[in-house]
């Protein structure tokens, strides 16, 4: 039983605090706190329950943090808002002595990276201090490191070879859109892609690299491999990893307008002078974009995510295939939002729940595959959120790489 601060209005945080609700023994109380404060009074008139308050902050401010979370003396902060904040977050968390949640790792407004590195070195000092750090409990990090974790629990003596597979094969109508942060989006989809082989991380040009890959319930899509964050974590927490990758989809008409954007120099972060103003190119596409957050209404079709790992049980090979098939108008009809900010708000609310019920609760800043997987993988279907796994089955991906 507890109280619980949002930080962020956007899908994402709109998905997770509709699901707070389904469990007011637990979140006792909620405060939604973000930059534009309207955004939060416009997530709390939907949900229409007296123990949810908004408040406005700059959570790039330490000082506004600690003053906040001070006034409303929360079990845990929820960093739903932009990984651009999550060391300022953090660090109003240890100042304040209060637990911490993220849904992806830092990254440099200013200087493009995603590396656990910066959240790692605050271990020490958390662990001192008595807080718990939940890095990356979204999907996508989150879930595939869950995934991961109950693998080499029950399937796994060693693994060998990890690919992370992520299909959107929804269709919003729009002619253009992102289904997260443009800003953050557009930033991880141009940067070069990156995986780990037999000890060294090999960079290729963005999109470069990509397979024909089938997907349970959609069939084939192209997919494309990228860098993402929770394979640094995986590497690190399963030493034995010879090989790990990350595909995600993108349609046609998407890497089309995004090819002309990055040509016309739209996707840059450097500023430019425009009649006296500075702006930032990026920036400005993202206001021009439609917001993530709406994308929901007439978004059809299903997104999968999963984990296909290879290695050893027992003597033996193994293969294994652990996915959540999510549909974009049951997220739609349940929270208001589409499937993506759902698949990332639900596993956000279920690592709150695993941490406020003392399961997730170790001093010190974990990835997810650093706690017990299962009573996870018992609660995710309760909040709308199924997975399905398939033991010593021809992969899609090596079938991919085979043609
Ligand atoms: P949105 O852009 O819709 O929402 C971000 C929210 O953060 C907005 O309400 C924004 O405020 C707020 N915000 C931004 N800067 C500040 C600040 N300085 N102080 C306070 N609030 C601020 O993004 P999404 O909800 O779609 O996604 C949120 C994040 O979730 C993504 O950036 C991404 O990192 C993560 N994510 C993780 C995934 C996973 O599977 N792990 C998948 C998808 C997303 P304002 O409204 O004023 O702009």
């Amino acid at each position: 039983m507890g109280k619980v601060m949002i930080i962020g209005a956007g899908g994402v945080a709109t998905a997770t605090a509709h699901q707070l609700v389904k469990v007011p023994k637990v979140f006792e109380e909620v405060l939604i706190a973000s930059r534009t404060k309207e955004k939060c009074d416009n997530i709390v008139k939907k949900i229409n329950k007296g123990y949810f308050h908004t408040a406005q902050i700059d959570a790039m401010q330490v000082d506004e943090l600690v003053s906040l979370i001070r006034d409303f003396k929360p079990d845990m902060v929820m960093n739903l808002a932009l990984p651009y904040q999550n060391l300022a977050i953090m660090e109003a968390c240890l100042q304040t002595g209060v637990s911490y949640l993220d849904t992806a790792s830092y990254e440099s407004p200013d200087n493009p990276h995603l590396y656990y590195i910066e959240q790692w070195s605050y271990f020490d000092k958390f662990k001192e201090a008595g807080i718990t750090g939940i890095l990356g409990c979204g999907f996508d990090p989150g879930v595939t490191g869950v995934f991961t974790a109950y693998a080499a629990k029950h399937y796994f003596d060693e693994i060998h070879y990890l690919d992370i597979v992520d299909c959107n094969a929804g269709d919003h109508g729009k002619y253009f859109a992102t289904n997260f942060n443009a800003e953050i989006n557009i930033r991880e989809i141009s940067s070069p892609g990156i995986y780990y082989k037999e000890g060294k991380w090999i960079e290729t040009k963005p999109l470069e690299i990509h397979r024909t890959i089938a997907y349970p319930e959609i069939g084939e899509r192209e997919s494309y491999l990228l860098f993402h964050e929770e394979l640094e974590s995986l590497v690190k927490h399963y030493p034995t990893i010879k090989q790990a990758r990350f595909w995600m989809t993108f349609s046609e008409r998407y890497l089309t307008v995004l090819e002309v954007l990055q040509g016309l120099g739209l996707t840059s972060i450097k500023p430019i002078h425009y009649e006296g103003m500075e702006i930032i190119p990026l920036q400005f596409i993202k206001a021009i974009l439609p917001d993530p957050a709406t994308l929901g209404e007439n978004y059809k079709g299903k997104v999968s995510i999963g984990v296909q790992l290879k290695g050893i049980y027992q003597g033996k090979e193994r293969s294994y295939y652990i996915w959540s098939n999510l549909d974009h108008e049951k997220a739609y009809k349940e929270t208001g939002t589409q499937a993506v900010a759902y698949s990332t708000g639900v596993p956000a609310m279920v690592g709150a729940l695993m941490y406020m019920k003392d399961i997730w609760k170790k001093p010190g800043v974990y990835n997810v595959e650093q706690f017990d997987p299962d009573p996870f993988l018992e609660a995710m279907p309760k909040y709308g959120i199924d997975w399905q796994e398939a033991i010593d089955i021809p992969l899609p991906i090596d079938k991919a790489e085979q043609q």
